[in-house]
């Protein structure tokens, strides 16, 4: 065993992706803007052999994950590669998850591509009624924005035993939480945009897979729809990934002491946190124009759509189209880095100002 097996996510998340060890190399892969490299070598041409910006982002993601990464120009670009990558019978997803994917399902059900089967996670039976051979099941836990949280394990089990594939989107939990293919996931995927960047800088996506098999046909994905991470944005999410533990360390010490603080606001009916991670939704009592008015009102929070960033950030999820189902007061809290109580004074300023409006 290498060494390199037995580390842990914080060692990981710093010491790989760093290229060769040669005597005068820079410490870091450089920005390589470069679509066309000198015949003769490894290379030939960026979208079909890749750069090493996204060589070293994908090493160190595919290691925090336990398995073979492969960057793409977007979360959604990652989404679609596991939509793409067979013709599946029908996708089994929950009722409840990030919207766009649940976009992107109903698009390719009206083309004619696939079915789209929605379900309830929390009903095992309910979905392994609807897994079947050729079948991908989607899972995304804890879910974009209600926090409903999956018992993966059992759901993949079930879903393999009746002949499907199972794909987790880990993007809320990251892999500091739960490493889906270890649970026997086919597939992991990750809006690097949030917390594996972190700072709201960049726009990427990164699907890991267990075999060689997958990662040659991600790959050919890749090359095929052409798309592929900027050598920027490759080089700002390694930058990011090497401070994930540390941020989202403290983004969860945070995030637990300001869900307490919630739960006890005269002002919020309900706070949705699953005890770990760094998001958390809460109901406005008041609804709909309470919940705007204390978006509007937070000075320090940021009000942005986004998420996972290093900055606090909130929003009324309600306002979102797709989103219309969800309670009308729910705001949904991305915590960050800064001081607990900094956020809290703020927040609590806020949900005074929409306490007031409770009717
Ligand atoms: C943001 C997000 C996505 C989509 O990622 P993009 O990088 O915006 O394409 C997918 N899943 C979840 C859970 C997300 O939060």
């Amino acid at each position: 065993m290498s060494r390199q097996d037995t580390w842990k996510s914080e060692t990981i998340a710093i010491a790989l992706g760093r290229g060769e060890h040669l005597a005068g190399a820079p410490l870091n892969v450089p920005i390589i803007p470069a679509s066309n490299f000198r015949l003769g070598g490894k290379r030939r041409y960026t979208r079909d052999d890749g750069q090493p910006g996204w060589e070293a982002l994908e090493e160190i993601a595919g290691a925090l994950e336990g398995g073979h990464a492969v960057s793409f120009a977007s979360g959604m670009a990652a989404v679609t590669a596991v939509f793409e990558s067979s013709a599946w019978e029908a996708v089994v997803l929950p009722a409840h998850c990030y919207a766009g994917v649940r976009a992107l399902a109903r698009e390719r059900q009206s083309n004619g591509r696939c079915k789209a089967v929605y379900v309830d996670t929390s009903d095992a039976s309910a979905v392994f009624e609807a897994c079947s051979r050729g079948a991908l099941l989607w899972l995304e836990s804890p879910s974009n924005p209600l926090l409903e949280v999956a018992d993966l394990p059992q759901l993949i089990a079930g879903a393999h035993a009746r002949g499907a594939k199972v794909a987790v989107d880990n993007t809320f939990a990251t892999p500091l939480i739960q490493k889906p293919l270890s649970m026997g996931a086919d597939y992991v995927v990750h809006s690097a945009t949030k917390y594996l960047s972190g700072h709201s800088d960049v726009m990427l996506g990164i699907l890991v897979v267990g075999d060689e098999q997958l990662l040659h046909q991600a790959r050919l994905h890749r090359v095929h729809t052409g798309s592929i991470p900027g050598a920027l944005e490759a080089y700002l999410a390694v930058r990011g990934i090497r401070t994930l533990p540390l941020r989202f360390a403290k983004a969860q010490a945070n995030a637990a002491i300001l869900a307490q603080r919630l739960r006890k606001h005269a002002a919020v009916e309900r706070t949705r946190y699953p005890e770990f991670g760094a998001i958390i939704s809460f109901d406005v009592r008041a609804g709909a124009q309470a919940a705007d008015d204390a978006c509007a009102a937070i000075a320090l929070i940021v009000h942005a759509t986004s998420l996972g960033g290093l900055e606090t950030s909130m929003e009324r999820r309600g306002n979102l189209p797709g989103e219309e189902h969800l309670p009308p007061g729910l705001i949904r809290l991305s915590v960050g880095c800064e001081d607990v109580d900094d956020l809290w004074n703020d927040l609590q300023q806020a949900l005074d100002v929409a306490a007031e409006r409770r009717g």
